[in-house]
């Protein structure tokens, strides 16, 4: 707030800079941006979307103006997670920037930029991105990085609900996140529900998650809003592949005994893959982390395997909100407007 009324000070000082202020409010103003359908084959949130879409039932925004977009239509379309390649690792600054255009994902994200992004003729400062996996990960949050508003966010809906957080971060072969590219921005992840089926439960969860996150984004506005003294998180410390021969093929599947067990600490010795000829094959730390526990996310998403990626280990943190986590939180929200 303090940003906007020191302009305005200014103003009554010097009349020419008045134009000036209202393109700096007009430019702070913004709408909240819900994509469902980034990934095609995830059939919840764009069910609900076209719901909303109809107002049966009504998305309950709290008052804020909400923008609502198919992410990926090509792609949902054809019942595919994308088209040429990952609309959510498509997201890069130089990427965006560059030459390429014969990418229907790029096109796609920039399209979606120019049409919600937070320099469009109608911005939108905030982003919810939701998603569904095979894993059976329950209703969490994703965070990229550290920005303090997705943090105080994340954690004014782990106060509210109890959602587990991944914090994704440091890892150079998952870069180009669409969050990233608005001011402030969550992944709402909801599982494990097969890809392209619509099951109720999972609706249900994605849309609990979405709603209370226009609540707390009202009243961060409003600034009523109360934020949890910790925030837990679950760093990603790097992933792992099953163990493959020289060709490639799997060597192993999952444990029996990890299947399903996203969110439960993994320690050294315990059971991690099975081989077809019935032998447990244990998890091994890394060297010096013999004695701390992971914590496994994404086991086994069916996406994933692509990419190379059993599963994903995390460390789990508990931090104290900083201060100044709120106040970016405050100044994005100040500029959400009303329905
Ligand atoms: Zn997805």
């Amino acid at each position: 707030m303090a940003r906007i009324r020191l302009p305005r000070l200014c103003a009554r000082l010097d009349p020419l800079s008045a134009a000036r202020v209202e393109m700096v409010e007009q430019a702070e103003r913004g709408r909240v941006l819900v994509v469902a359908g980034t990934h095609g084959n995830e059939r919840n949130a764009p069910w609900l979307l076209e719901a909303w879409r109809r107002h049966e039932p009504p998305l309950a925004t709290a008052g804020l103006a909400v923008d609502l977009a198919l992410g990926n239509p090509a792609a949902y379309a054809a019942n595919r997670r994308y088209i040429n390649r990952d609309l959510n690792r498509s997201f890069g600054a130089d990427r965006l920037a560059g030459p390429e255009r014969d990418c229907p994902e790029l096109e796609q994200a920039r399209a979606l930029l120019a049409r919600h992004g937070p320099q469009a003729p109608q911005p939108c400062q905030v982003v919810f991105d939701l998603h569904s996996t095979t894993a059976a990960m329950g209703n969490c949050l994703v965070v990229y990085g550290r920005r303090p508003a997705d943090l105080a966010l994340a954690a004014a809906l782990q106060g509210r609900l109890g959602l587990p957080i991944y914090l994704h971060e440091a890892d150079a072969a998952q870069t180009g996140y669409l969050v990233e590219r608005w001011p402030c921005g969550l992944v709402v992840e909801v599982g494990p529900v097969p890809q392209g089926v619509i099951a109720a439960s999972i609706a249900r969860q994605t849309a609990i998650a979405l709603e209370e996150g226009f609540a707390c984004l009202a009243a961060a506005r409003d600034g009523r809003l109360r934020l949890p003294p910790r925030l837990v998180v679950h760093r990603h410390l790097g992933s792992l592949d099953l163990p493959r021969d020289g060709a490639g093929e799997p060597l192993a599947c999952l444990h029996p005994a990890r299947q399903h067990r996203d969110w439960r600490p993994l320690r050294a010795g315990d059971p991690l893959f099975l081989t077809p000829e019935g032998a447990t094959l244990p998890y091994r730390p890394p060297a010096g982390h013999d004695d701390k526990p992971v914590w496994p996310v994404f086991i086994n998403e069916a996406a994933y395997g692509e990419k190379g990626i059993a599963l994903s280990l995390c460390e789990r943190e508990v931090w104290p909100l900083l201060p100044g986590w709120a106040e970016a939180l405050a100044a994005v929200a100040a500029a959400l407007e009303p329905a």
